[in-house]
């Protein structure tokens, strides 16, 4: 049988917009070029403010219009999310290594190298446009993704699962049964943060505990979600084995979605 995979990603990803920072252009360069040829890459298109207003205050979008260069990368970032996901809803699943991350952005506030919420963005608009009505979101990243979180807080139709265990056997069986304990949904969005890594800040799980996941997201996405899901990069700052670890989820997903 087929298994497709698609790869989202522009060039302009590896804009230096934030300089001396951990959240370094470096990041994406190391998992397209780990990548190789292994998926056919799809380019991305900038969200709209439209899209944006749907998540963030006009408050929030003004400021963030006053560094130009930087709003466009964001615009573009929640573009590729949006794009993946979109594809998803195809049977065409995706990952899109997009930077900046997203899920610390708020309403009306953002911080954590994050200033438009990709994945909130991203829901928000095939909800509006009617493409799906339910989803889920599963943020494996090290840190609480408040601001997807607020987002979706007030939305029974958008549960947004956070996995915040401190050992890889509690962090795969709380992934394991939060998930279970999830209705039907149109699509599955995975928030994959690679900061829980063993050599990153986390210092909890290894690459293969990413296959594991992206095996348990896959098989949860084909029973109970039509077979849509999509990931998009948050943090992860151990850059040496971002692509490692990124390939370890997207063969975990496609075992788990075709096996
Ligand atoms: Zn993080």
């Amino acid at each position: 049988m087929e298994q497709p995979f698609y790869i989202v990603y522009d060039r302009l990803y590896t804009t230096n917009y934030i300089t001396a920072s951990v959240e370094k252009p470096e990041r994406v360069r190391q998992i397209m070029s780990s990548l190789g040829k292994t998926y056919p890459i799809v380019k991305p298109d900038p969200c709209t403010d439209e899209d944006i207003l749907r998540c963030h205050s006009e408050g929030l979008l003004f400021m963030e219009k006053q560094d130009p260069e930087r709003y466009e990368i964001a615009k573009l970032s929640a573009g590729g999310a949006l794009k993946a996901a979109t594809m998803s809803m195809e049977n065409k699943p995706c990952f899109a290594v997009i930077r900046p991350p997203g899920h610390h952005a708020n309403p009306d506030h953002n911080w954590g190298f994050c200033y438009f919420n990709n994945m909130g963005i991203t829901l928000k608009h095939l909800i509006a446009k009617g493409i799906i009505t339910r989803a889920i979101v599963l943020d494996i990243d090290l840190h609480f993704g408040d601001g997807t979180d607020t987002i979706f807080k007030s939305n029974a139709n958008v549960p947004v699962l956070n996995i915040q265990a401190s050992n890889p056997v509690d962090f795969i069986n709380e992934t394991k049964s939060r998930l279970e304990s999830c209705d039907h949904a149109d699509i599955l969005g995975i928030s994959a943060g690679f900061d829980q890594y063993i050599k990153d800040w986390g210092a909890n799980l290894s690459t293969p505990d990413y296959f594991t996941l992206g095996e348990i997201s896959g098989s949860f996405a084909k029973k109970r979600c039509n077979g849509h899901i999509f990931a998009i990069l948050e943090g992860g700052y151990y850059i040496p084995d971002l692509g490692k670890n990124a390939i370890a989820l997207i063969e975990g997903i496609l075992k788990g979605l075709y096996d």
